[in-house]
């Protein structure tokens, strides 16, 4: 008999580690005592040393669903007094915040099982939760976590969930917000005066929506907007929306099998317990046009118990999107769905429990088997990354448009949920609202604060006034070097590399607008190795909407642009006013789309893009001429004149547009080599939200790796502006050393 210290690290805290732990140990018969520490689970227990060895190394492969384990040490240590038997330790309240907090957590087989059983005490229970499934991140209020600091305080568990809360053996062991029709949060409709209680109101949305109604649903991070797809226009027009996509959840994976193309990867994340949205190749191209109008359908599945009870067995897809309007943050609470979404909504599914955060549904792409976000959200925040170097307590401030921030504690890197435009006011307010929770949440107080260079973003105004109330360094970090950074953390990468970070726009060091850029550099530095050859942005911003007039800036062929108001521009370009120069790549892709006539004015930032690879034939492999300058400098003039040409002589546009992206592909490759061939680097990052578009993404790897690059891209933030906070983070991590 020996005596072993078993320390187990990881997310292990509030995932049913303990029972799982007493259920392992009870097999063996050890005798001992486990206990939650603020790093994670100890245990010392008493056997025969082998047994306890092959113990131990059962931990990880059979750990509960949500744990992850990293790591689980033995030691063995001194048999004092033996023990008598084997029991769970309370905690003592833990000095530090080191835990973990899960995220959100779609509703897990067995609590569905029970919802489905007439028997059950929580038979058609829209609330139903337990150890292994239900919210978290959106209802907690405080740290520790437990029932009486998230939105639960509310409702004082009965005594048969008590008893479960309580009993070791029971799926419901600590689980803080588990609840029954007794004791929990009920649902309601509310229609025109009129109101439905519980299952009633559960049936008269379901009647609303078959007959095709809009309804307003509260889930767990926000409201959504929900109708049948046929109803797709009604909705677009009553939300006065853009062209922007909306996703579906389907009732099953056969359902959205039904629509879209499913492999197996794409599968096992749809299924996931994260429940992300996942964007799906249409089966049929064109198909849904007022649901989507590209390629791809933003597809999820249920995933909280209110979700199955809606489509119950007949209604297989709905459009299921975030009420958020004119860039506000998603709306969550009763109050702003009764007075935001009365013009909007005709109905309203709602229930009493309260949304403490706001978190929209993650988005991503399933490539080569990994996440490729769009947008990292609900499912996965707040869990942290891992990143390798990092030891102090900083804060990184993001960008603006598509805002996030990123704390670090450790090796651990908190990025945040999406929080959208800050040139919104009440997203802007949110967002500080959200850094000063998570810096509560998890105990961290910054000892240094990364910003963008660009000094008018809110975020880095937010970040002045931070870095001064704390008296602690500031650093602004040039927005493309954050990109590449990103890419490094992201594939734990810290040797030089060479960053080709394609974007819409950024801040450079020179003062003008970048976003077709080459780097060579690391975390502690870089250079410019390269750029597309800057495009003249008519009229200054407005031309990342109206964007023929980047068209126009791309070739002056007046003959082209009959109805646009061309003398003004004309006039614009020539004096300069109001023209600065961008070499972003977002922009020339407006610019190419705007000239193939695939879109002259887009209604959100990037549609242009959107379509035109959308447009793309894919078999086409042409490209056209590709001028690179000697000190790599792409210049499109050549290209932009071949478009012309291709465009007079009738050729398609998915000729042109697959062209056209098949010589960025090229470009992109031939500049990098010669970065290489000077620098000896061989290793390539690609980053910056035009690293979005699939036909781009699934060509240039393969071409940089045929040319003897050693190629990452992103799989655990996003390559968009999202993701730049986590680069931030890095950069300045080496600066503070
Ligand atoms: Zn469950
Ligand atoms: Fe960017």
């Amino acid at each position: 008999m020996v005596r072993m210290r078993i320390e187990v690290r990881g997310i292990v805290q509030g995932v049913g580690f303990r029972p799982f732990i007493h259920r392992l140990v009870s097999e063996y018969g050890f005798r001992g005592w486990v206990r939650n520490s603020s790093r994670g689970v100890d245990m010392e227990l008493e056997g025969k040393e082998n047994e306890l060895r092959q113990f131990a190394g059962r931990i990880a492969p059979e750990k509960p669903l949500l744990a992850d384990v990293e790591s689980v040490e033995c030691t063995l240590c001194e048999s004092g007094e033996p023990f008598t038997d084997f029991e769970i330790i309370e905690s003592r309240t833990m000095q530090s915040r080191d835990t973990l907090i899960s995220p959100d957590i779609g509703v897990c087989p067995d609590c569905l099982r029970e919802m489905r059983d007439p028997a059950d005490p929580r038979y058609r229970y829209p609330f139903l939760n337990c150890t292994n499934c239900g919210p978290r991140f959106t209802i907690i209020k405080d740290i520790p976590y437990d029932r009486a600091k998230t939105s639960m305080s509310d409702f004082p568990m009965c005594p048969r969930c008590e008893s479960e809360y309580r009993d070791i053996t029971n799926r419901r062991y600590h689980a803080e917000p588990t609840c029954c029709p007794d004791c929990g949060p009920q649902v309601f409709y509310e229609e025109g005066g009129e109101r439905f209680e519980r299952d009633e109101a559960i049936e008269q949305a379901r009647k609303r929506l078959k007959e095709g109604a809009i309804l307003a649903v509260k889930g767990l991070g926000g409201l959504h907007l929900a109708c049948l797809p046929e109803r797709a226009a009604e909705l677009r027009a009553r939300k006065h929306r853009d062209g922007k996509p909306f996703a579906l959840m389907c009732r099953d994976t056969a359902c959205a099998e039904a629509i879209a193309f499913i492999d197996g990867a794409e599968r096992e994340r749809l299924e996931s317990i994260r429940r992300p949205i996942v964007l799906l190749r249409k089966k049929e191209r064109g198909s849904f046009p007022e649901v989507s109008e590209n390629n791809y359908m933003g597809v999820m599945l249920p995933y909280t118990p209110l979700h199955y009870l809606l489509f119950g067995d007949d209604i297989d897809a709905l459009i299921m999107t975030s009420a958020n309007l004119s860039d506000k943050p998603i709306l969550h609470t009763n109050e702003e769905a009764r007075t935001e979404l009365a013009s909007i909504a005709d109905g309203l599914l709602l229930h009493d429990r309260d949304i403490q955060t706001r978190c929209d549904d993650s988005l991503l792409y399933v490539v080569n088997g990994k996440d490729y976000f769009v947008r990292r959200s609900r499912g996965y925040v707040p869990y942290p990354i891992r990143v390798k170097g990092v030891e102090k307590n900083l804060l990184s401030c993001g960008a603006e448009q598509k805002a996030s921030f990123a704390l670090s504690r450790g090796s651990s890197v908190f990025p945040s949920q999406h929080i959208g435009d800050l040139k919104n006011y009440e997203t802007f307010a949110n967002y500080r609202r959200q850094i000063a929770h998570f810096e509560r949440m998890f105990d961290i107080s910054p000892a240094a604060i990364a910003c963008d260079l660009h000094p008018d973003y809110l975020s880095s105004q937010c970040a002045r006034e931070m870095a001064e109330e704390l008296q602690i360094p500031l650093l602004g970090v040039q927005h493309h070097h954050a990109h590449m950074a990103a890419c490094m953390a992201d594939n734990d990468l810290s040797e030089p590399v060479i960053g080709i970070i394609w974007d819409g726009v950024g801040y450079g060091t020179d003062g003008t607008v970048w976003g077709g850029e080459f780097l060579l550099g690391d975390y502690s530095g870089f250079e410019r190795k390269g750029h597309i050859r800057p495009i003249p942005l008519i009229g200054g911003d407005r031309a990342v909407k109206e964007i023929w007039r980047i068209g126009y800036a791309l070739c002056r062929d007046t003959s082209l642009y009959g109805g646009f108001p061309v003398s003004m521009a004309e006039t614009q370009l020539r004096s300069g006013l109001n023209c600065p120069l961008s070499s972003g790549m977002g922009r020339l892709f407006d610019g190419a789309a705007s000239l193939m006539d695939i879109c002259q004015n887009a209604s959100y930032e990037g549609e242009g893009a959107v379509l035109l690879e959308s447009a793309a034939d894919e078999d086409c492999t042409e490209c056209y001429p590709c001028e690179i300058s000697g000190d790599n400098v792409f210049d499109y003039a050549p290209m932009v004149r071949a478009i012309l040409a291709d465009r007079a002589a009738g050729v398609s546009r998915g000729r042109m547009a697959a062209r056209f992206m098949n010589t960025l592909c090229l470009m992109a490759a031939d500049i990098t080599e010669a970065i290489g061939r000077e620098s000896g680097v061989n290793a390539a990052v690609l980053s910056g939200g035009s690293f979005q578009n699939m036909y781009i993404l699934s060509r240039l790897p393969r071409m940089l790796e045929q040319r003897g690059f050693r190629v990452y891209t992103h799989s655990r933030v996003s390559c968009s502006d999202e993701g730049l906070s986590l680069g931030q983070l890095m950069i300045l991590n080496a600066a503070v050393e």
